[in-house]
């Protein structure tokens, strides 16, 4: 069986008729919670006013501020006695959101995982080792309905507890994992102490891998490292979490589901819609909400949707590998930087070991960059002093892309604090 071919390989036309249906029914329904309700009486708009897809440009953009200012329930479109689960974004950056679903968006959220999970080639006999916080953050169940729908065994692992995790896999015989990436480098280690090999004594044989920005020496290392094929997996709490953009086999770039959301790029500075092909900010719509529909939604993330249709034959549009969030670039000396950019120098560095972190500090009015890096086991001899070409190259490197000379401080194999759920990379000192 093709999961859900049909959907898949839809006609664009049939799409974009499915969308303006779907979106109108959104609308509605989103006029019923109290922030929507009170927005759309404020600008005099009604459904009727939209005719095309287009006419969705005349709403206001609706930004994670909104969603806090209207904490807990100001985003929600019906009765609480049919609201079944919240979620939360992990906060990573100021103050948690709350997402609510009812059983139904329960159900369809599953769909999309399985669909992702089945494009990826997971299958009914495989064994599915999800390893992922369970709870608010929506990686543990989300993947765990996902996992069931598809119909495949799904152990919920959890995250960290590192040995147990390797036991689990050889006990179970574990074909795929869901993980966040740096976890996933970090658990590398960890193979190496309890003597397993994940390539010959597991039977590992693909990785799910997202959450958080990770370059593309990242997931090289990381099916180097295991042995395995890994996929991107893109997705936000407020648009459900997991299952919003996945790769498929062809991994260039993840395909959105736009049966169940609509995307839009814009111009993170002024809001303007930029054309396919040119980097910006994703914007969504959810299209079959009910608890808590969000209308042209901000997620913050940069990336560029790629027009021509995929090899695959899927008709859903692409995005590329997120660059970053736009509240996570930081500025040094005047040079906007992204911590991808330090991921992709790094791990492209045969040398340089699993773990880092970026720390940016202020001294005397004048702003440093230090970046402490993990030399891998294999060239570290015991005296980090030997390795002062290996240090020239690192700077070398990072200059050559972005711009700035930083500090690169060799630490020893395993002494960074490592983090369970995703990885801090940067520290910035100068605000604190
Ligand atoms: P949360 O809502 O707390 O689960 O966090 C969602 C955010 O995690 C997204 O808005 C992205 O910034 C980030 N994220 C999720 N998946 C990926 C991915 N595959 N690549 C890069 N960033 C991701
Ligand atoms: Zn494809």
């Amino acid at each position: 069986m093709f999961w859900e071919r049909q959907i898949e390989k839809v006609p664009r036309k049939e799409l974009q008729r499915l969308q303006l249906s779907r979106v109108k029914r959104t609308l509605r329904q989103a006029a019923k919670s109290p922030f929507y309700g009170k927005l759309f009486k404020k600008i005099k708009f009604t459904v009727e006013k939209l005719r095309r897809l287009d006419d969705l440009r005349n709403l206001p953009l609706t930004t994670k501020e909104d969603l806090r200012k209207e904490f807990p329930y100001g985003f929600v479109a019906l009765p609480m006695e049919k609201v079944v689960r919240v979620h939360s974004s992990s906060g990573t950056t100021g103050r948690a959101t709350a997402v609510f679903h009812t059983a139904k968006d329960l159900e369809g959220w599953a769909n999309l995982v399985a669909r992702c999970m089945y494009m990826a080639g997971v299958r009914k006999n495989d064994v599915f080792q999800n390893m992922t916080g369970y709870g608010l953050f929506t990686g543990g169940l989300g993947f765990q309905y996902g996992g069931e729908r598809l119909g495949v065994l799904t152990i919920p692992a959890g995250s960290g507890n590192s040995k147990r995790q390797i036991a689990l896999m050889k006990e179970f015989g574990t074909t795929v994992i869901h993980i966040i990436p740096s976890y996933a480098l970090h658990l590398i280690k960890v193979f190496e102490e309890t003597g397993t090999d994940p390539k010959k004594d597991t039977k590992l044989r693909i990785a799910l891998i997202g959450a958080e920005p990770h370059s593309e020496a990242t997931r090289q290392r990381i099916e180097e490292m295991y042995g395995i094929s890994a996929f991107n997996s893109y997705g936000l709490s407020e648009m459900n979490g997991p299952g919003v953009a996945f790769e498929c086999p062809q991994k260039d770039g993840m395909h959105f589901w736009e049966d169940d959301f609509l995307v839009e790029i814009v111009d993170p500075q002024t809001g303007q819609i930029l054309p396919d092909g040119e980097e910006g900010e994703l914007v969504f719509t959810t299209l079959n909400r009910e608890a808590m529909p969000l209308i042209r939604y901000r997620s913050k993330d940069l990336a560029t949707i790629f027009p021509e249709p995929c090899r695959c034959g899927r008709t859903h549009r692409r995005m590329s590998r997120i660059k970053g969030r736009s509240d996570d670039m930081f500025i040094l000396k005047g040079v906007n930087i992204f911590p991808l950019q330090i991921d992709t120098v790094l791990m492209n560095i045969p040398e340089v070991g699993t773990n880092y972190v970026t720390v940016l500090e202020r001294e005397d009015f004048d702003d440093r960059m230090i970046v402490r890096v993990e030399v891998r086991p294999e060239f570290f001899q015991g005296d980090l002093r030997q390795l002062s070409n290996l240090q020239r190259r690192i700077t070398e490197s990072l200059k050559s892309e972005i711009l700035i000379t930083p500090k690169v401080e060799l630490v020893e194999p395993d002494s960074l604090p490592k983090s369970e759920g995703k990885a801090v990379r940067v520290i910035d000192k100068r605000e604190m």
